[in-house]
Order: structure tokens, then C-alpha cells, then sequence
């Protein structure tokens, strides 16, 4: 999305609002996106810099962080940001919105999801999903003071 950003910088107060849809390109390896970014806002010349407020909505898959599930989330990010005029990457007279919003959108992805509140998560010996039941593994979860006596007996 450009937005001709000339008229933009000479009025201050002026508003140049948007509101496209975000297909950025690349293979996300940590999540898939279910459907394009809403992207939604107001670019305002603030007298000084510019100021972006705005909205950025899309339905993502991510990985719960426990076990590795896929799980499905609504994610929306509020921006409200002040841009130096000259942080734009300009090409006169316009500035590509699609790019600056691609990078809120990065920057906001969560990094840890769980698939449920309490999930169990994999095993760490045989990988199971225990969630789904405990497995056989041994459990070790042996008292370290216990574990001292124990080998003084079979001394
Ligand atoms: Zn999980
Ligand atoms: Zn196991």
C-alpha cells in the first residue's frame, strides 16, 4: 500500500488514512498465516514527525511451545508510533505502507503459545504427548538426600 506522502509533509495536521490487506512473502518457519493482515489505520503529519495509530488483524497457527501442537489464534496488534520524517524509506512522493507494517507485524508475533492452560507437554525421555496419557518412562524423581542414603546402604 503507498501513500503519497508529498501533500502529507507540507500540512501539518493533515490525514492520510489506509486500509489494505498484507500477503507478505517468506517462508515463516515459527508460524503459518491463515489469512492476509488487516492492516487499518491513520498516517497524520504531527507538525514534527509523523504519527501511525492503527490496527493490524490476522488468523494465525502457531506451535504450542509445550508439545508442539498446532494451535490457532486471532492475533491483532495496536500500533501507535511517531516516525521521523526522514525515517521513511521515501520513494518520491510516495512511502510503501506494506513494508513498515510487515516489520510491527514481525516484531509482534508471540514467541510462546500454549495449546491449553495446563498442557502436560512432550515427554522428555520417549517424546510422547502426555497430554494424551503418561507413558512408561521410569520417573526419576528421586529425593537427592534419599538417593545419598541409598548408596550407603549398598556399600
Ligand atoms: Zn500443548
Ligand atoms: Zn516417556
Amino acid at each position: 500500500m503507498k501513500i503519497e506522502i508529498g501533500r502529507l509533509k507540507q500540512e501539518p495536521g493533515a490525514v492520510e488514512a489506509f486500509d489494505f490487506l498484507l500477503s507478505p512473502a517468506g517462508g515463516e518457519e515459527d508460524y503459518v498465516l491463515l489469512t492476509p493482515i488487516h492492516v487499518k489505520g491513520t498516517l497524520t503529519n504531527g507538525g514534527n514527525d509523523f504519527r501511525l495509530a492503527g490496527r493490524l488483524e490476522a488468523k494465525v497457527r502457531l506451535a504450542c511451545s509445550r508439545c508442539l501442537s498446532p494451535v490457532e489464534q486471532e492475533l491483532a496488534v495496536d500500533v501507535e508510533e511517531d516516525y521521523g520524517y526522514e525515517e521513511f524509506a521515501e520513494v518520491d512522493p510516495f512511502i510503501d505502507l506494506g513494508d513498515i507494517a510487515a516489520q510491527i507485524w514481525l516484531t509482534s508475533i508471540p514467541m510462546q503459545v500454549l495449546c491449553r492452560e495446563n498442557c502436560k507437554g512432550l515427554c522428555l525421555q520417549c517424546g510422547k504427548d502426555l497430554n494424551e496419557g503418561d507413558c512408561s518412562c521410569p520417573k526419576e524423581e528421586i529425593d537427592p538426600r534419599l538417593a545419598a542414603l541409598k548408596d550407603l546402604f549398598h556399600k
